[in-house]
């Protein structure tokens, strides 16, 4: 086949423990799944349910490391996340079949122009330039269920500096693993290499040029970056 561009890489992130590799297809994230997150936004979590939107699938920055400070935004925000991998997909997924459908595991950060993000809501507009820029998806190497199995509980952190910025469990997502898989799967077909943004804990905040971030989650190792 003859292509009149050169045909796009695809991106992927590396599987831990293996020279093997995951290939993304797409990223989707939720919006405000732990309650005290949702309320430091501002929200009621008891009236406003979690959302979806997305990330591109080339702004994923396999194993982090030096990221340069993103253009138009005097605001960038941390959130540490848990990340589901898909290696199975389909349309309206019952929550009881969900963790059939997951590869692994990962640790990731959803970075957000949060400048970017407060202005579109006021105006009502989408958030593709608060969230979806490039290397806006940093993310540790993926963990398979077979060597991690599902993590429903245990501590999510991250650290700026050396400072204890977030801290919760997975444990306090409205929606688990298994209802978000389900909840998406309502709207749009899953696939394998999809990749799913859980939601991030309270404690976000802004990070500038120089700031060293790590992030963990038991039983899924940590991930750094620092922005350049
Ligand atoms: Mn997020």
């Amino acid at each position: 086949m003859e292509t009149v561009v050169p045909i796009p890489a695809v991106p992927f992130v590396p599987v831990h423990g293996t020279s093997a590799v995951f290939p993304v297809r797409r990223i989707y994230c939720v919006g405000r799944n732990y309650a005290d997150h949702a309320r430091e936004m501002g929200m009621d979590p008891d009236r406003e349910p979690p959302f979806f939107f997305g990330k591109p699938a080339d702004v994923v920055v396999p194993g982090g490391g030096d990221i340069a400070y993103p253009p138009a935004t005097s605001n960038l925000h941390y959130e540490v996340e848990l990340v589901v991998a898909l290696a199975k997909g389909g349309q309206g997924i019952p929550a009881s079949e969900a963790l059939g459908c997951i590869y692994g595991y990962a640790v990731g950060l959803d970075l957000t122009r949060r400048d970017l993000q407060a202005r579109a809501k006021d105006k009502g507009q989408p958030w593709d330039t608060a969230k979806g820029f490039d290397h806006s998806a940093p993310i540790a190497p993926i963990r398979p269920v077979s060597v991690c199995g599902h993590p429903g509980t245990g501590a999510i952190w991250l650290s700026v500096n050396g400072m204890e910025k977030q801290r919760g469990n997975l444990s306090q997502m409205i929606w688990s693993v298994p209802e978000v898989i389900a909840h998406i799967s309502g709207f749009v077909a899953l696939a394998p290499g999809d990749l799913i943004f859980t939601g991030t804990p309270a404690g976000v905040g802004p990070i500038i040029a120089s700031d060293r971030v790590r992030c963990g989650i038991d039983g899924l190792g940590e991930l750094e970056i620092r922005l350049v």
